[in-house]
């Protein structure tokens, strides 16, 4: 594993891959068996938000599930044995107006000749007094990390799609009880997530209700409720809030450069392609609807295979 070039200096690269989730490090798996030798950019975490999923059922050729860390580990070490590289270390700088595009890193500046952006997407914050000041004393947005420390304490999950319930199910593992605030009185999340967390001993809904307020002094003791139907407000007490409300793409990097939609999500057509030729995308940062880790590794070859082809061609 090496790591960036020393500062000042550029390296460069065939194919940069900016993230290390299933759509990057699929990426890289493909450009690498291309002979392309790709170098991916972790990001923040190895793996990005699978990494933190406690396990996946979902994701076919493992019947009994595998942990979110196990497949980002298989992920990595299969594409490194075709010759990727994975480079600990953040985009911070980017700039598409020629080839080669240079991606700026803290460690140093990379000159590449084509780009598959899988930067993937962050968990959206409710935006009410409280929340900032409580993350990490009570407030958070991921119950395999924190789930642990709130062993026999009540705690709430906010939101009403898979993620809320799947990680309001796991956090009963710890918790005396989880309480499921959902802003309507039906339910997004898939049928047996549904199902399992309706029947669950420890879980009760809160339906038509939103958070207005987390309190506490130095941590969570209670969130302010508001019932969006009759207006009544209400407190209830909880040492943990736990906010599952969709996600915002990391796409912040590349606003002016690339078109994206309203919300920030890139735009490409079926062939992964942004709208500067030689720069692709893939996984969550392109896709507000599907958001699977089979969607998004599906998307990373597909745009890998796409990058091999403009090679070919612009070389
Ligand atoms: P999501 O499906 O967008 O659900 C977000 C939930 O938060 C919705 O119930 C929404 O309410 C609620 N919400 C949004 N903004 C809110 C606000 N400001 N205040 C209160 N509530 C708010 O997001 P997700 O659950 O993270 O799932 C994202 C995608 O990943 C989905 O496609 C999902 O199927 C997928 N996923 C799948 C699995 C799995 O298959 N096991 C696991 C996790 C995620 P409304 O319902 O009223 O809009």
């Amino acid at each position: 594993m090496e790591t960036t070039p020393p500062e000042g200096e550029s390296r460069s690269v065939k194919v940069l891959i900016i993230g290390s989730g299933p759509a990057g490090l699929s990426a890289a798996l493909y450009a690498a068996r291309a002979d392309l030798a790709p170098v991916v950019l972790s990001g923040m975490d190895l793996g990005g938000q699978v990494s933190q999923t406690h396990i996946i059922e979902n994701y076919p050729g493992f019947p009994e599930g595998i942990s979110g860390s196990g497949l980002v580990e298989a992920f990595q070490k299969q594409a490194e044995r075709f010759g990727a590289e994975i480079v600990f270390d953040m985009a911070i700088e980017a700039d598409f107006s020629r080839r080669p595009f240079r991606v700026k890193t803290h460690g140093g500046e990379f000159l590449a000749e084509a780009v598959v952006i899988a930067t993937g997407a962050t968990p959206r914050k409710l935006g009410v007094p409280g929340e900032e000041e409580m993350i990490g004393r009570g407030v958070s947005y991921c119950a395999t990390c924190d789930g642990h420390f709130f062993k026999g304490m009540d705690v709430v999950v906010v939101g009403g799609g898979d993620s809320a319930l799947e990680e309001g199910l796991f956090l009963t593992r710890y918790a005396a009880s989880v309480t499921i605030i959902h802003r309507r009185d039906s339910l997004r999340a898939g049928a047996i997530l549904q199902k399992r967390a309706l029947e669950h001993p420890k879980i009760k809904f809160i339906w038509d209700t939103v958070v207005t307020e987390i309190r506490g002094k130095d941590v969570v003791e209670g969130v302010r409720l508001k019932n969006v139907r009759t207006g009544e407000e209400s407190t209830l007490k909880t040492s943990g809030v736990f906010i599952f409300i969709g996600h915002t793409p990391n796409t912040q990097l590349f606003e002016g450069q690339l078109e994206m939609d309203a919300r920030g999500y890139l735009i490409a057509d079926s062939k992964m392609r942004t709208s500067i030729p030689g720069v692709y995308v893939a996984g969550e940062a392109a896709d507000p609807v599907f958001r699977q880790v089979i969607t998004s590794a599906g998307m990373g070859a597909a745009a890998a295979m796409q990058v091999t082809h403009f090679l070919e061609e612009n070389e």
